[in-house]
């Protein structure tokens, strides 16, 4: 029951630390309170795993540390993951932007990760409850299937979303007993609730390539209504910027200057909502217009109403 070292918590981090640290010749231990370990990684890119990003760098990563992850990357590449991948015969596809997600199924990488971890004769403990923690000479991890003693103990239980799925918040309640400090969580790549619906509602489903800014940040992709807010990769991306009392910036035209648009079109006939749905869809610019201005043709329109239509439409402020 003596370990170099006992993980605590068989997610994505605790998998792979397992596997370094059993490749380095080390007995090594993972405690998992769930059934199955990895179930985070199963639900992860829609069921596909968005398992890297060619691109990513360590300026991607939000951290008061700025500096903390550019060793850990320059060791560990993207592409050494990929080559990972590719060594286990897993198939693979760039959905866009460098996003790598499996073709068939997340269950690849978790198959991927456990065969690691016997090549690495890592052992594994699922239904593994922990009671509570000590240390003396080593970590005494008291379980409910015993007592297991580690020389160096990795706290790998993942972050709190998703409690359905095992997530807690463990790992908090362990800083805390070792007088860790501690930095305040908030939530992270999450869509954005409107706190009044705005009759935006009847929009669920619709996309939109924007740019989204907030707190100097911007990201372009799309962003996609829902009944109860906002969503889309460039809102979650956003989520983490967004300061509660500040708006968050939205330019739903990102390839056209609004203003310049209506000049151009100054003398025409057309109603605003059907001229709108050249660039924009139909459904959208319908709701759009009802909603904060009169629907008119665009020949009606004064110099303050144009003004403010087109700010409204290259900054949308929410
Ligand atoms: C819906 C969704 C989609 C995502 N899609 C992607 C994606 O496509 N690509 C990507 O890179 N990231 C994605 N992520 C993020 C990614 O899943 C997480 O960043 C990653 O799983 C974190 O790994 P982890 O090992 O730190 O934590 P987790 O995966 O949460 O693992 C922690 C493990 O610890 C266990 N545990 C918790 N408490 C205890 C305890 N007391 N005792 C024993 N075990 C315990 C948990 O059961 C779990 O198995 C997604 C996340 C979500 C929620």
């Amino acid at each position: 029951m003596k370990f170099e070292a006992i993980i605590i918590g068989a997610g994505a981090a605790g998998l792979f630390c397992a596997i370094e640290a059993g490749k380095r010749g080390n007995r090594v231990l993972v405690i998992e309170h769930n059934a199955q370990i990895g179930r985070k990684i199963l639900i992860s890119g829609g069921g596909r795993c968005n398992f890297t990003n060619i691109h990513a760098k360590p300026e991607n990563f939000i951290s008061k540390n700025p500096h903390f992850c550019k060793s850990a990357l320059a060791r560990y590449t993207p592409n050494d993951f990929v080559e990972l991948v590719k060594k286990h015969r897993i198939e693979f596809y760039e959905k866009k932007l460098g996003q790598l997600f499996c073709r068939e199924s997340s269950r690849k990488i978790i198959e991927m990760l456990l065969a690691e971890c016997e090549k690495a004769n890592v052992e594994i403990c699922t239904n593994c409850t922990v009671k509570a923690i000590c240390k003396n000479d080593f970590f005494e991890i008291e379980t409910n299937q015993g007592i297991f003693y580690g020389k160096n103990l990795v706290v790998a239980t993942g972050g709190l979303s998703f409690p359905k799925i095992g997530a807690t918040d463990f790992g908090y309640k362990i800083a805390r007993q070792f007088g860790l400090k501690i930095v305040e969580t908030k939530p992270s790549l999450v869509p954005l609730i409107f706190s009044k619906n705005g009759n935006f509602g009847k929009l669920a489903g619709i996309a939109i390539d924007s740019i989204v800014s907030s707190d100097q940040q911007s990201f372009r992709e799309n962003i996609l209504f829902t009944h109860r807010g906002l969503s889309g990769p460039a809102i979650l991306q956003i989520s983490n910027y967004w300061q509660k009392a500040k708006a968050v910036s939205i330019d739903l035209l990102p390839n056209h200057d609004a203003l310049e648009l209506f000049e151009q079109n100054r003398d025409s006939k057309q109603n605003l909502d059907n001229f709108l749905g050249k660039f924009l869809p139909n459904r959208f610019s319908e709701t759009f217009i009802s909603n904060n201005f009169q629907n008119k043709p665009l020949y009606q329109l004064n110099r303050h109403e144009i003004e403010t239509i087109a700010k409204s439409l290259n900054s949308w402020q929410v």
